[in-house]
């Protein structure tokens, strides 16, 4: 099982505790970028494009644990930036730990090694590590030659001192889904506890605009690199947003789930966009205008994203706080999920109108005569 029970536990407590209270919108996992430098720049990366001045401010302590408490959601993910330029980091997530809340710091891997001192293994904490590829693939998509050679030696060493590890991917329309599914296999063979894949999200800002996957297209890559699995292989995510990835599931973005906060505030409406930013929590959920967010809202900016941060909290809330997410995320962990048709070239796309968009509606019916083979792991 890709995710401890006790912390499954905690999250499905805290869902249900949500509904059972009527609460419309709730945050289930704290964006919580304590600076925006970084000791790469990746092609792909829509942060590290602001200015000089803007790139040396960086969170508190105080303020990265106020923002933990404000926020009240039971994980946090610390993305950047690179998280370990911050000199405080150590404190940040023990203070985090501390709340028994459980951190992902997100990282390269690049310091990891050098940095694993000063931290303690606990079930609380977790590294997750950015990897896009095998070595070939991941070192074009950081623009730099030897860095899967130094997150794989991280990578060891992590687990070898009893850290939680995962790992999480980003794919663009140049994926190979058998070199995907082999990097599925090293990772494994590595020893993670989990794997965590989603298409990147479309960034204005980011310099390489050529490979951004429309979402028809991240229906047909998903599909295709899912056409084949192994029972082996653990994802550190949500059973329904692997199958929203693949189109069998519909789910519609709730970007609330997942607030950022950082050097600017609390961010509207999400990770990926910047419409303004809030000084409370409590103001960015009362202020932003959500319904002009997300694939059914028709916001241009939205129609092509299936990003985890905008619907994995979805995935989490119907899978907790719904019996028919329920029972299909039992049946995709009892019983695996099926392997999909590998044909990838998906018509249609969202149409963005308030209905399930035509590929997903299509590939439902493709995947209801797949054949029913076991998916290792939790997925
Ligand atoms: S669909 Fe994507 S870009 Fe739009 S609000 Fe949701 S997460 Fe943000």
């Amino acid at each position: 099982m890709a995710v401890p029970l006790s912390q499954m536990w905690t999250v499905a407590r805290y869902v249900l505790g949500k509904k059972l209270r009527r609460v419309q919108r709730y945050p289930v996992v704290l964006m919580l970028e304590p600076l925006f430098r970084c000791n790469l720049a990746c092609a792909g990366c829509g942060k590290i494009q602001y200015p000089g001045e803007i790139l040396k401010r960086q969170l508190s302590l105080e303020e990265c644990l106020r923002a933990v408490d404000e926020c009240g959601a039971p994980i946090v993910s610390i993305p950047g930036g690179e998280p370990l330029l911050h000199p405080d980091i150590d404190r940040i997530v023990e203070g985090i730990v501390a709340r028994r809340k459980y951190v992902y710091l997100c990282t390269n891997a690049i310091l990891l090694k050098r940095e694993l001192d000063r931290f303690m293994p606990s079930k609380y904490l977790t590294f997750s590590i950015h990897i896009d590829g095998e070595r070939e693939e991941h070192d074009q998509a950081v623009c730099r030659e030897g860095v899967y050679d130094v997150a794989v030696e991280a990578t060891r060493a992590a687990i070898e001192r009893g850290f939680r590890v995962t790992t999480n991917t980003t794919l663009f329309n140049t994926a190979d889904p058998e070199r995907v599914r082999e990097m599925f296999d090293t990772l494994t063979d590595l020893g993670v506890e989990g794997m965590m894949v989603s298409p990147g999200y479309p960034y204005a800002k980011a310099p390489d605009q050529e490979h951004f996957l429309h979402r028809n297209e991240t229906v047909g890559l998903f599909r295709r690199i899912f056409s084949t699995t192994k029972r082996r292989w653990r994802f550190n995510q949500s059973p329904l947003f692997l199958e929203f990835l693949k189109g069998n599931w519909h789910l519609e973005c709730t970007p609330w789930g997942n607030p950022t906060y950082n050097i600017f505030g609390w961010q509207k409406p999400c990770y990926l966009l910047q419409e303004g930013y809030c000084e409370t929590f409590q103001e960015l959920l009362d202020t932003t205008d959500w319904d002009s967010y997300g694939c059914a809202s028709g916001n241009p900016r939205c129609t092509d994203c299936m990003v985890h941060s905008g619907y994995e909290p979805t995935a989490v809330s119907e899978t907790f706080g719904s019996l028919r997410g329920l029972m299909r995320t039992a049946r995709l962990v009892l019983f695996g999920a099926r392997p999909t048709q590998a044909n990838g070239a998906v018509e249609g796309g969202s149409n963005g109108s308030h209905h399930k968009p035509p590929a997903a509606a299509a590939l439902v019916e493709l995947d209801s005569r797949a054949p029913a083979t076991r998916l290792g792991g939790r997925n």
